[in-house]
């Protein structure tokens, strides 16, 4: 692990008003450079998004942090992801919560994350291939969903397995090139929508 890049990359983040300890000591001991592409390795710990293969990207740092935090992860919560990527969201989730359950719709992706999540000895994740459009019916209620691609619209079966009491639902929301970070607190059948600020996600695909 390079070392002082992540200290670096602490202190920017901490500067970008990310103050959970429990989120920047999942950053300081999860090794980016794992999830990245070889030619890129060096790039690691800046705090950008970088292209893994597909077309696909593995996430900011900054918002790969700022989702986290807004999921109000608690040690026993259960956790949707849509759009696996690299793992590297996962990875980090996965120190913060019970169990992560994370959908891929792209297959190399998805086994190359498996693998990865693997090595660094991440037991308390479940990667599938398949549409997170449609949701991990089996495991449902989840207490927290985060969707890591846009969509102009929340897909209605996601909202629909997040926990009726608590469920925390965040997720880049809006068209190709203007989204917005959006958080929704499920309590029954009420639903209230907080939007925190602009990203850039590519795009949530319909089907496999
Ligand atoms: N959090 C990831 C970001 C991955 S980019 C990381 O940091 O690496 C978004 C991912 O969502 C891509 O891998 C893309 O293939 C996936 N995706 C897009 N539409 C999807 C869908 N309907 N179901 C599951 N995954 C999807």
């Amino acid at each position: 692990m390079q070392k002082n890049n992540v200290i670096f990359l602490l202190k920017e983040l901490i500067q970008l008003g990310i103050h959970d300890s429990k989120i920047l000591k999942a950053i300081q001991n999860i090794p980016r450079e794992h999830f990245v592409e070889k030619s890129l390795k060096y790039k690691s710990y800046e705090n950008v998004a970088l292209p893994i293969k597909f077309g696909q990207f593995i996430s900011q740092p900054y918002i790969v942090a700022k989702m986290t935090e807004l999921l109000l992860l608690k040690p026993n919560s259960k956790v949707l992801e849509i759009g696996t990527g690299s793992g590297y969201q996962t990875a980090i989730l996965s120190y913060l919560a019970q169990h992560i359950f994370s959908i891929e719709r792209i297959k190399e992706l998805q086994l190359q994350a498996k693998k990865k999540l693997k090595k660094l000895k991440l037991y308390n994740i479940s990667i599938k291939y398949g549409d997170g459009n449609q949701g991990w019916s089996t495991e449902k209620p989840f207490d927290a969903i985060i969707i890591t691609a846009a969509s102009k619209k929340i897909p209605k079966k996601l909202i629909q397995q997040l926990h009726n009491k608590h469920g925390i639902l965040v997720a880049p929301i809006g068209e190709k090139n203007k989204q917005f970070l959006t958080r929704i607190f499920r309590t029954g059948k009420t639903f209230k929508t907080e939007t925190i600020e602009q990203v850039n996600f590519v795009q949530l695909i319909d089907g496999v």
